[in-house]
């Protein structure tokens, strides 16, 4: 190693199921390099092509390094610099008259997953809004519908150790673009093939993954719950279950079998658009191969009908036992799994909650905002590890509500982001390698240590920190607001939980990650033991009978558009991270321009071409993109990435202007995937592609290296 350079260990914190492990090279008080630690068995040395260039996004010339003021009009993006006590001073003074004359629920800390380590997550901020009884978040608008879904029939959301995916024989990724969201899953994948594992996805777009799997299934958007029950159909007419394992884990069996009775796949090919012979031939095949997985992830959590989806899925591997295989059973994310060990009452404290206080859910940010039946109405926003006003669905509700005068807007970040130009004040935030956390995955089972490799740049400081000043700056004097990161760290770390046998907070210090702590071959649920309230997987189930909701899996419901309107699937890409590395040109140059997919026939029926400049529109909103014509989106299905992306003239174009804030059917998220739009040609005068940029690599299907 070169004199004075020294390599620290750290983790991506990014909203991603991989949570890399890195390396950081530093030498002189600056980070010279950053990449993949190379002994890291599941990432192994491997970043994405974003983090690739994770320093040139720390060393960005419009990095945000210190306070700002607001100078101009809301969403001008003009400010000042000021001192850290003049803002602190500022805040302290608004929120307590805020308080004063409407109570302290009139003050709401909205963040998201923009920053997936523990402590940076959630920690000091829960413990702060608690005690002064701020409004509460209901942050998910994706995960806990899944989570909801598989419950119902297996009691949580556990899953296999993805690692385990060698040992499978029948792969179904179901609603993931795993070569784009998930990179480090598919050499896993790809090595149970090299086993003689048959790779198959359902999706409704032909994805850079359903071209790299062995079979495509292109279902029809929000069909799957179908797709599933007449695979349960067939399994069980054609005598493919295993009876013994039902018999001793299973609840409700008979009343399925009489149920999914009704959808033949006759039926089901008329709903999903398979062919009755290929609904049939996956069933058998599911059945057949053993361990069979499903791999069920984010693009059913979208539906409308998201949590019957996976509480439909998770009856397959019931029926077949799939579950009593290494390498079979369902996979999903194991986020909730490695949670459930840490002493998360520890770290957040929630005995200092104040009762009675509301919680607003993430997805209603808009019509909260400008509720005029809100009692008492949202005053303040405080803003982190989230950009609103472009990830929330119905985006301009969101940015009309931020546009209020009489809304006081605080947002921390590292960059000027489309919600920060609403801002009144804006405070720096740190880069992943300027502060410490713990990293757990919801992708693999390494709990990961981020050590700072750098001092924060210019006054730039952690979640933690900005949390202590403002407790500070509102006169708080219990010591349990000002805990430093290390001590938050220890508290969620005082576990007994027989996982986290042998990983302490300086283990992790040492080694970097750590493997859970459970045997080499482990099955979560080969001997039953399901956590539901009969002790048994439920394939009837009381408690949703209880709840109101189908006691039986079912379709749920699966929205159509009205004539002609085609169904809009978003999807992630590989230089965007939801919003984040947008404004970066060496990323926006590679996703081009704001891209719109459609299928050939659609496209003649409207009489467009590729290259040509559309208006995609439906009730809630517009935007101009580009029409690509292409048979990856099936007739009736559009495709659009989803994500920041600003033109030449630096508008933005975000397809959440087109999404619905609706929520889904058990409530827990919400149904981006359920917006309808038309598309039409834009006159020749109004300009064309070549006015807003070339398109480089497009999103999602380029052969663009991850590495
Ligand atoms: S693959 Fe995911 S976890 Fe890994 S570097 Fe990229 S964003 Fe971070």
């Amino acid at each position: 190693m070169a004199e004075g350079l020294s390599i620290v260990r750290g983790a991506c914190g990014h909203d991603c199921p991989d949570t890399c492990s890195w390396l950081v090279e530093v030498s002189e008080g600056r980070a010279r390099r950053l990449y993949g630690d190379p002994s890291h068995p599941f990432t192994r040395g491997t970043l994405c092509a974003k983090v690739n260039h994770y320093l040139e996004r720390v060393y960005h010339p419009e990095r945000v390094l210190y306070p700002l003021r607001r100078d101009g009009r809301k969403g001008e993006g003009r400010f000042r610099r000021i001192s850290w006590q003049d803002a602190m001073s500022e805040i302290a003074e608004r929120w307590q008259e805020i308080i004063s004359q409407e109570g302290a629920e009139a003050i709401l800390p909205f963040s998201s997953a923009g920053n997936q380590g523990l402590i940076h997550h959630s920690s000091l901020d829960q413990r702060l809004g608690a005690v002064l009884g701020f409004s509460r978040l209901e942050r998910n608008i994706c995960g806990a519908v899944a989570h909801q879904g598989l419950s119902a029939t297996q009691g949580n959301g556990i899953g296999i150790n993805p690692e385990d995916l060698i040992h499978s024989r029948f792969i179904v990724l179901w609603g993931t673009n795993t070569i784009v969201t998930n990179l480090h899953l598919w050499p896993v994948i790809l090595e149970a093939r090299s086993r003689g594992a048959k790779i198959v996805v359902v999706d409704p777009v032909r994805t850079r993954t359903a071209e790299a799997a062995d079979w495509h299934l292109a279902v029809r958007p929000g069909s799957d719950t179908v797709l599933a029950l007449a695979m349960m159909h067939v399994i069980i007419r054609d005598g493919l279950v295993d009876r013994d394992y039902i018999d001793r884990h299973a609840v409700g069996f008979s009343q399925l079998a009489d149920h999914v009775a009704g959808f033949s796949p006759e039926s089901a090919s008329e709903v999903t658009g398979l062919g009755k012979e290929v609904i049939e031939r996956f069933a058998r095949e599911y059945a057949q191969a053993q361990p069979s997985l499903l791999r069920p992830l984010i693009g059913l959590e979208h539906h409308r009908n998201g949590a019957m989806m996976f509480r439909t899925m998770a009856c397959l591997p019931i029926l077949t036992g799939a579950w009593r295989y290494r390498g079979g059973g369902l996979c999903r994310s194991t986020g909730a799994f490695q949670f459930s060990m840490l002493n998360m009452d520890k770290l957040l404290l929630p005995e200092h909650q104040r009762p009675g206080v509301r919680t607003l859910n993430m997805r209603d940010l808009g019509a909260d905002l400008l509720s005029d039946r809100l009692a008492p109405p949202i005053r303040s926003l405080l803003v982190y590890n989230s950009n609103p006003a472009v990830s929330l669905p119905n985006q301009n509700l969101v940015r009309q509500g931020l546009k209020r005068d009489n809304l006081f807007t605080v947002v921390h970040d590292l960059f000027l982001t489309d919600t920060a130009r609403f801002a009144d004040i804006v405070l720096p935030a740190t880069s992943q390698i300027e502060h410490l956390d713990l990293v757990p995955s919801w992708g693999h089972h390494y709990v990961t240590m981020n050590r700072p490799a750098v001092a924060p740049l210019g006054e730039s400081v952690p979640n933690t920190e900005l949390f202590r000043r403002l407790a500070a700056a509102l006169g708080r004097s219990e010591s349990w607001l000002f805990d430093s990161d290390e001590t938050l760290l220890r508290s969620a770390l005082q576990t007994e939980h027989p996982m986290m046998q042998g990983i302490t907070y300086e283990s992790l210090l040492e080694k970097g990650y750590q493997h859970l702590n459970h045997p080499e071959d482990w099955r979560p649920f080969a001997e039953g033991g399901f956590p539901t309230r009969s002790g048994k997987a439920e394939l009837y189930s009381e408690s949703l009978q209880d709840a109101g909701q189908d006691a039986l899996p079912s379709p749920g419901e699966i929205r159509r558009g009205r004539r002609n309107q085609l169904q809009l699937i978003s999807g992630k890409t590989l230089h965007y991270l939801n919003t984040g590395y947008s404004h970066m040109e060496r990323h926006s140059r590679r996703e081009g321009i704001l891209q719109i997919r459609i299928n050939s026939a659609d496209a003649d029926e409207r009489g467009l071409c590729s290259g040509q400049l559309v208006r995609v529109f439906n009730e809630l909103g517009e935007v101009e993109a580009v029409c690509e014509v292409s048979d990856v989106v099936q007739r009736g299905v559009a495709w659009a990435p989803f994500g920041g992306i600003a033109d030449a003239a630096n508008v933005q174009r975000h397809v959440n202007c087109l999404t619905p804030e609706e929520p889904t059917d058990w409530g827990g998220g919400s149904g981006f995937y359920d917006t309808f739009i038309d598309v039409e040609s834009i006159p020749e005068d109004r300009g064309d592609r070549a006015g807003f940029g070339a398109l480089e690599d497009p999103a999602g299907w380029g052969d663009d290296s991850c590495a």
